[in-house]
């Protein structure tokens, strides 16, 4: 299997709906005006990413299953009837035949079980850095057999040099199993290689971490990279760009360990499963904090995985060790 239709129809889809994403941001009434509890650009953005995704996926592969973070049970409320009319308007600008009634059944194909064979997406990853105008993600993966095959990351707001502060802005990452990893610019089809650092100067390294405390234990997560012999304060991200910046070599380690204000918090598969195949075809490795296989085949959380663990593979056996004492 190569999977050629499988990633041209991802790319697509994940790329339309980050521009819609996009032009919603662009809307949002200026950050500093925005209310702290006002949700609706992401609610709005959420369910037109996934509306747009899905349509997409259901005429290309009738026959697949999708199994997103969205429905649209909220959304069909009288009382959001607004929202859903401004869903309409921006869904419309890529699909100019969408009515309020398709675009909800579009979202609903999006409520399946995980099966043999599966999509799973995230239509915006990092919803509280997409709201902060920081980093967020369109994520999709085809899962077959337990084993991700197929994963495309658009991240709008990723500079496509981190170095670089002027350097342009969106990257789109996408992976094959067994056929390397890749990352295209913003409005580029060139798709160039990428690797994981093997850089070996510990004390140049970086590794990322949550913008949000209450995801993970950030002083734990400092302890860990301090004892693997890194020195540099982390790169604080939303989403899975993180995963992104891993696989092209700007982070050695991306760490996220269970925070103890959650400690029964389960992973979504839809947050990992794209990013893990990214890192992993860029020479990387991805583990659960117990160096445990990430289950990506169970169910719509993983169950069997405490925290995550994402490296250049050098550092990898370090890190768990650390753990393990
Ligand atoms: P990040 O931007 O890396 O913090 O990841 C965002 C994702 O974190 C969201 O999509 C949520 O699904 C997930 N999340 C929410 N609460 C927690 C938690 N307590 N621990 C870990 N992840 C969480
Ligand atoms: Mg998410």
């Amino acid at each position: 299997m190569t999977y050629t239709l499988e990633k041209q129809v991802a790319i697509e889809a994940v790329t339309r709906a980050a521009k819609l994403c996009m032009a919603v941001r662009a809307d949002m009434v200026g950050a500093d005006s925005l209310q702290k509890d006002d949700k609706s650009p992401v609610t709005i953005a959420d369910f037109g990413a996934q509306a747009l995704v899905c349509q997409r996926l259901l005429a290309a592969f009738p026959q697949d299953t999708i199994v997103g973070e969205e429905d649209s049970t909220d959304l069909q409320k009288p009382e959001n009837e607004v929202k859903l009319a401004q869903v309409s308007q921006y869904v419309r600008r890529f699909q100019p035949d969408a009515t309020p009634q398709a675009i909800c059944g579009w979202i609903d194909a999006g409520n399946g079980a995980v099966t043999r064979r599966f999509w799973t997406l995230d239509p915006i990853d990092g919803t509280k850095g997409f709201l902060r105008n920081d980093q967020y993600a369109v994520a999709l993966a085809l899962i077959e057999d337990g084993e991700v095959k197929v994963g495309v990351l658009a991240c709008p707001a990723l500079p496509l040099n981190l170095d670089q502060p002027d350097s342009s802005v969106g990257v789109v990452f996408v992976a094959v199993r067994g056929q390397g990893a890749t990352m295209a610019p913003w409005h580029s089809d060139v798709f160039v290689p990428i690797r994981v650092t093997s850089e070996t100067n510990k004390a140049g390294m970086r590794f990322a971490e949550s913008v949000e405390a209450a995801h993970g234990d950030q002083a734990r997560q400092q302890a860990l990279a301090q004892a693997t012999g890194i020195t540099q304060p982390s790169l604080r991200m939303d989403s899975q760009v993180k995963y992104g910046v891993v696989a092209r070599g700007d982070a050695a380690l991306y760490l996220r360990l269970p925070s103890p204000k959650s400690p029964d918090y389960r992973e979504n598969i839809w947050d990992h499963a794209a990013g893990a195949l990214i890192v992993e075809e860029a020479g990387g490795r991805v583990t659960d904090m117990y160096g445990r296989s990430l289950d990506f085949a169970t169910d719509r959380k993983m169950y069997q995985n405490r925290g995550v663990i994402v490296s250049n593979g050098l550092l990898h056996a370090a890190v768990i060790k650390a753990l393990a004492q």
